[in-house]
């Protein structure tokens, strides 16, 4: 019989599924602390996928921890802020998702509301978990026109900004943005739901989780397929 209190890495496996309907063949990278080990995976990847989780630890943007603030872990938090600047710093094709994106925004030299409630004002409730269904659609997310997530989207051509409903499993999110990095994508509460590393072939954080929308959600897929699409298009330039 499986040991349940048995330390374990493990991954939704809807990221699995949406980025095998995408075409990729997805490796668990464990929390590797020791850098040199962890570059070795590193370099058996042609993109990476920042997934959902704890909060990042807000000694990491200089702050000092606030009581709503969720328990973090060390070895996660070392592990990604490694990956992360290798991504960016290579021009590897990075997919940032919940905590991902606040994963990347703090990598960068960004800071997080370490409790949208107690620190945002006049912020509406993100925090749609526990309780709810994961894909339960929260409010909608104003895409910034001419961004490549609208691009992605679906709205290249149209000044109008998209709007799309969202899920919302998130208690932190953005309070400074990162340099280099740009909102794609803000809630009607002003809260950022997306950003993208311009300079950067791929470089694009969601704050909702589109791995659990993308099964009947065309457009969910399409931030997938689009990191793929980024890959395939590295590998062919020889990267
Ligand atoms: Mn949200």
């Amino acid at each position: 019989m499986q040991d349940q209190h048995a330390p374990r890495f493990g991954q939704s496996q809807a990221y699995v599924h949406a980025l095998t309907r995408a075409g990729a063949a997805p490796l668990l990278v464990p929390n590797l602390t020791d850098k040199t080990l962890l570059r070795t995976l590193y370099e058996l990847l042609d993109g990476l996928l920042l997934a959902g989780g704890e909060d990042v630890d807000p000694a990491y943007y200089g702050e000092p921890r606030h009581e709503k603030c969720g328990p973090v872990s060390p070895e996660r938090d070392k592990a990604e802020l490694a990956l992360t600047r290798w991504a960016m710093d290579d021009g590897k094709p990075l997919l940032a998702i919940c905590r991902g994106i606040q994963v990347l925004n703090v990598a960068l030299g960004g800071s997080l509301y370490q409790d949208i409630q107690a620190q945002a004002r006049g912020a509406e409730k993100h925090d749609w978990h526990p309780g709810y269904p994961r894909n339960r659609l929260s409010h909608m997310a104003i895409v910034t026109p001419q961004t490549r997530l609208a691009h992605i989207l679906g709205s290249s051509n149209s000044p109008r900004s998209l709007c799309i409903p969202v899920n919302s499993l998130h208690h932190q999110a953005i309070k400074d943005v990162a340099p280099g990095l740009t909102v794609a994508a803000r809630a009607p509460d002003k809260i950022i739901e997306a950003v993208e590393a311009e300079a950067h072939p791929f470089a694009i954080g969601v704050q909702w989780h589109p791995e659990e929308l993308a099964d009947n959600d065309v457009q969910a897929q399409r931030i997938f397929d689009a990191l793929v699409e980024a890959v395939r298009d590295r590998l062919r330039n020889g990267e």
